[in-house]
């Protein structure tokens, strides 16, 4: 009797337990049901936290008062579209990403997000907003999880993993004996250019921000890693805010607008297809590097 009175107790409590909980899950769909009038209009997109136009307008700028870097460069990045750099070397294709950064002010124009003078906004909040995977790419001397996470740093280990595959750098990461424990870095493991943007790629792709800079973010790939991890960029890159600064010209055929630059300056702009058709410098640059792939 008393081996049968246990189990019966226990029930109790349980059933207890559980009506309490239909009582809250009652409350709850009360609460739901309350606003019942306001409703999603069809089609409704979902919230874009951050969703961010950037302008540049009349920028001049110049790392020393006797050397002009750039001279009065204006354009327009509609939220959620892209916008591809293209140019020579020196053309201070990079400089503009470090300006929208706002590693340096700019010393005539300005440059706004969604109308917002980026000198009036906090730094804190600026960086918040933009990830960059840049040129060249400086590690801590920590482990690669840490290199990764510094994008985000309250990612779960899950999270860490998944930007990592998808930067194409998960394998790379498992076949070491620490993993993702790994110390990189000058007093660690020293990875090769290609790996550093790797991880620089998945260190964006964690931080999942509102815009996007790509300054030549696979230049250290060859060219069949490059089209692997082209797909991604372009997923990551979908509906976002993005600059995408570029090496290989097959890397911006489809940007809406491409900007060529030329000595600090913005000397052609357009579709791939209308850069063409104007057979200028872009059309050059193009018949260029369709020889060199031969
Ligand atoms: P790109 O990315 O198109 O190759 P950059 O924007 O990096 O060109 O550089 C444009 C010009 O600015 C170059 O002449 C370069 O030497 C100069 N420059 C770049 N960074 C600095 C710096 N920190 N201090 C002084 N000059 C710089
Ligand atoms: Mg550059």
């Amino acid at each position: 009797m008393l081996q049968l009175y246990m189990p019966l107790h226990f029930l109790g409590f349980v059933y207890r337990e559980i009506k309490n909980a239909l009582a809250d899950m009652e409350k709850m769909f009360r609460l739901l049901d309350e606003n019942r009038e306001i409703q999603d209009a069809a089609g409704a997109p979902t919230l874009a936290v951050g969703n961010a136009a950037v302008s540049f307008q009349h920028v001049s700028f110049g790392y020393d008062p006797e050397r002009q870097i750039l001279f009065d460069v204006s354009f327009d990045i509609p939220a959620g579209h892209t916008v591809a750099v293209v140019g020579a070397s020196g053309a201070g294709k990079s400089t503009l990403s470090r300006l929208l950064f706002r590693f340096y002010d700019v010393t005539a124009g300005g440059i706004f997000i969604n109308g917002q003078d980026l000198r009036h906004v906090t730094q804190q909040s600026l960086r918040a907003a933009i990830g960059i995977v840049p040129q060249d790419t400086v590690l801590f001397n920590d482990s690669i999880f840490y290199n990764i996470a510094y994008g985000r740093p309250d990612a779960t280990r899950d999270e860490v993993i998944a930007a990592a595959r998808s930067a194409h750098i998960h394998d790379f990461i498992g076949a070491l004996p620490q993993g993702y424990d790994t110390v990189v870095g000058e007093r660690g493991l020293k990875l090769s250019g290609g790996e550093k943007q790797r991880v620089a790629i998945a260190r964006a792709i964690l931080k999942d921000p509102a815009i996007l800079i790509f300054d030549e973010a696979t230049s250290a790939l060859d060219s069949h890693s490059e089209r692997a991890i082209q797909d991604e960029l372009r997923a990551i890159a979908r509906d976002r805010t993005t600059l995408i600064i570029a090496h290989r010209l097959s890397t911006v055929v489809e940007a809406e607008q491409i900007l060529v630059m030329d000595q600090g300056r913005v000397i052609e702009r357009g579709s791939h297809r209308e850069l063409l058709a104007a057979q200028g410098r872009y059309a050059q640059m193009w018949a260029l590097q369709q020889q060199e792939q031969v």
